[in-house]
């Protein structure tokens, strides 16, 4: 018995799954059930709240199940139903059903009404493994597979998914050790001034160069470092490197360069974050308005009371905040007046569609208007030709950032980029 939910724990729904494997001729289900951000809450408010919602998410899962399905905790957020002599798999495609559908009721932690919701993958037996460990498995990897595909949904397995999977474990496995091995580089991409030409700042993008896996695109690894929360630890050394070789380039220049660190928002919830922030800008000696933490929209999604007041807190603090991918995520119009923002940085889709849309031409116009009426910088991204430059520059975008200039380039790239506007001074346009 697990004692937190007081449903059978692991090692009871293994034995049952054992003991009714070796009958002969029995078909079988397995629902692997995790709950999506538990770690949110957990981290938000508390391991006691967590282990409210636990025990009242058993009670919420305990209230759908049939005479017969047999429920467990395997600890943590995850739970698995076992379903024995399955007949047809409509009756545990709609026990998932009933699963989801319960959960779109709140539940009451202490004073707060929170919704959370679960992410089920489904195996058969024996279609999809024969032993114990294969069918755990794969409901395992048809979870995943949920989660990517938004979560609060079900999946079933299928052979496929399985080298997705593998991919996903094997990054993870090499992602450890890849900080203590130095194997992080940072690149940098420049922001230009539309108006003057200038370089006025650079945005800090990681590079990983695994000797095992080879060049790791962050599109792929950083979702798996969020997941594993080693996000942590990699993206405190970002803030850390860029800030300290953005004082270098300020002090060789004499220019007050801007760096723009993207921030994710595990880092963000983290009760620390604050003081790690402060204590990179003291150590490196950058000055506040020099730096730029790049956040999104899911940041205020996730948990937007303690992420408004630690961003609000550091703006407080000279430090600049840029809404990353302005424009792909949900913000209604009047929640961004609420948030603590002093960029927005405007998602490459809308830039690449200017060429071919009329109505996408005036939706960016109306972002640069809306964003100057807010007091926001506004700057656009995935600049990739001179005829998406002009039209921003008529448009009166503040500042541009894409293929256009430059892309991202190692330190020895940088100098070469500034040296030019160094020798020119101030005015030189490009
Ligand atoms: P992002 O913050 O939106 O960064 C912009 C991405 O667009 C970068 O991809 C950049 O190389 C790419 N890009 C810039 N200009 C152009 C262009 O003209 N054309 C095209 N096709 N692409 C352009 P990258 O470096 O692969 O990074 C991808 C994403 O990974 C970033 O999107 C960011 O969300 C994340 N990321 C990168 N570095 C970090 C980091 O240190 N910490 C965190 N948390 N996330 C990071
Ligand atoms: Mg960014
Ligand atoms: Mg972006």
């Amino acid at each position: 018995m697990d004692s937190l939910s007081s449903l059978p724990n692991r090692i009871l729904l293994l034995d049952t799954m054992e003991s009714y494997f070796h009958r002969p001729g029995g078909k079988a289900a397995l629902l692997f059930v995790d709950t999506d951000n538990f770690k949110y809450i957990n981290d938000t408010l508390g391991h006691k709240s967590g282990d409210i919602l636990i025990r009242q998410a058993s009670e919420r899962l305990q209230s759908v199940m049939r005479e017969g399905d047999m429920l467990s905790r395997l600890g943590g957020d995850e739970f698995v139903v076992f379903i024995k002599d399955v007949e047809d798999r409509a009756e545990v495609l709609n026990l998932a059903e009933s699963i989801l559908r319960s959960f779109r009721r709140s539940f009451l932690i202490g004073e707060s009404n929170l919704y959370i919701s679960v992410s089920i993958g489904i195996s058969f037996y024996p279609e999809d493994g024969e032993t114990t460990e294969e069918i755990l498995m794969n409901a395992d990897v048809a979870m995943y597979r949920a989660k990517e595909e938004g979560k609060n949904t079900f999946v079933v397995y299928d052979k496929s998914m399985h080298m997705l999977f593998n991919e996903r474990m094997n990054i993870e496995k090499h992602l450890r050790s890849a900080m203590n091995n130095n194997e992080f580089e940072l690149h940098y991409q420049p922001q230009v001034e539309i108006k003057t030409g200038l370089i006025t700042g650079f945005e800090a993008l990681i590079r990983w160069n695994s000797p095992v896996l080879g060049f790791v695109s962050p599109l792929s690894f950083i979702k798996i470092a969020e997941d594993s929360r080693l996000i942590i630890y990699i993206g405190e050394w970002v803030l850390r490197e860029a800030s300290a070789f953005m004082k270098s380039m300020n002090d060789r220049t004499g220019l007050p360069y801007k760096i723009s660190v993207n921030i994710s928002i595990i880092q963000l919830l983290q009760d620390d974050f604050v003081d790690i922030v402060l204590d990179s800008l003291e150590e490196s000696g950058l000055a506040p308005n020099c730096l730029e933490l790049e956040i999104t929209e899911s940041i205020f999604m996730e948990s937007f009371e303690n992420t408004v007041s630690k961003l609000e807190f550091l703006k407080s603090r000279g430090i600049r905040i840029a809404l990353d991918d302005f424009g792909t995520g949900y913000s209604s119009l009047s929640y961004l007046q609420q948030l603590p923002i002093s960029t927005l940085k405007m998602d490459k889709i809308f830039i690449d569609s200017l060429a071919d849309q009329v109505y996408s031409q005036s939706f960016v116009q109306t972002i640069i208007i809306l964003g100057h009426k807010m007091g926001l910088e506004v700057v656009a991204e995935g600049v990739e030709d001179a005829d998406q430059l002009a039209f921003l520059k008529e448009a009166d975008c503040d500042k541009v950032q894409g293929y256009l200039i430059s892309r991202p380039v190692p330190q020895r790239g940088v100098i070469e980029l500034l040296e030019p506007q160094r020798r020119h001074g101030p005015g030189y346009s490009q």
